[in-house]
């Protein structure tokens, strides 16, 4: 069964549920945690664990023979992302970050052999076992790349290749494409908000995307004691359940500090008991399906 962590912004907790929710369930569940905040993948500093077993996540770029190109410049006018420009002789040249190595260039070419295969890296993926019944699998975008779903679907490809009961995935903030190839084929989506303006306006970005994607959001509010702002209208909006508030508290912040996830760390404290609790109703889903 596939679960899905997300939020429309970053800092809101995310990965801290994610993590949280992933410890717990393993106690009963063979899960496999899906770091596909690529941008910035933590969880494996909040599971004080290393990045292991690396593989590169490559994107074929073209490689051209100037002595075949005619330079008609098809492969120019024909590339959606205005990566080629034009050299001063005519030649096409190319700008590899604005590439998405979608290969028109090399389709549309009508000489042979003037556009050959060449690839760039975008970003890596790892995999990490925890323990028999918890293995992290996390994606990492190359430093400066700006393309991050070539190494979301790299982690998902890789994470959904390990057996197991449940891959929980945490995605990255935001709303993109990158974003809905995390929560695809999900069966349970728990956004997780804050009670903030922001935190507001962006849960009913997610809570759209949700909609259109046809899936109902679990809505976790963590720091639910740091305002009186509501989430229910919008929630009730858009068909969503708030499933968990997480207040602010004392073990959480030390969990933090101690670098040990706080259902390890104080197993018995307010925060604990609302994981297991969000455990109970995924149970609940795992037995219809
Ligand atoms: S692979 Fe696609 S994006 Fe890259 S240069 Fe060719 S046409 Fe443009
Ligand atoms: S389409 Fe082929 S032949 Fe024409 S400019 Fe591009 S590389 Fe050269």
């Amino acid at each position: 069964m596939k679960i899905t962590v997300t939020g429309g912004k970053g800092g809101t907790g995310k990965s801290t549920v994610a993590t949280n929710l992933a410890l717990t369930l393993a106690k009963k569940y063979h899960v496999v945690l899906v770091d596909a905040d690529v941008e910035c993948p933590n969880d494996h500093i909040l599971l004080s664990t290393k990045l292991e077993n690396e593989e590169i996540v490559k994107l074929f770029k073209p490689k051209f023979d100037y002595s075949k190109c005619t330079k008609c410049g098809v492969c120019i006018e024909e590339c959606a992302e205005n990566a080629l420009l034009k050299f001063k002789e005519g030649y096409p040249f190319l700008m590899p970050t604005l590439c998405s190595g979608c290969r028109t260039c090399q389709l549309v070419c009508p000489e042979e052999g003037a556009i050959l295969d060449d690839y760039r890296i975008v970003g890596y993926t790892y995999y990490t076992k925890l323990s028999e019944n918890l293995e992290l699998v996390t994606g990492k975008l190359e430093n400066g790349e700006e393309r991050s779903y070539p190494t979301v679907l790299a982690a998902r490809r890789r994470a959904l290749g390990i057996k197991a009961d449940i891959h929980l995935f945490d995605t990255m903030p935001g709303t993109g494409n990158h974003v809905a190839a995390a929560i695809e084929d999900s069966k349970v989506v728990i956004a997780v908000t804050e009670p903030t303006p922001l935190g507001l306006h962006d849960l009913e970005m997610i809570l759209k995307l949700l909609n259109k994607l046809n899936l109902k959001a679990w809505v976790v509010v963590n720091r639910s004691d740091l305002s009186d702002i509501s989430h229910d209208s919008i929630v009730e909006k858009y068909g969503g359940e708030i499933i968990a508030e997480i207040p602010m508290s004392d073990e959480i912040l030390k969990s933090y500090v101690e670098g040990v996830p706080v259902v390890v760390k104080y197993p018995e404290s307010k925060p604990s008991k609302i994981f297991e609790s969000i455990a109970k109703r995924i149970e609940e889903v795992i037995s219809w399906t």
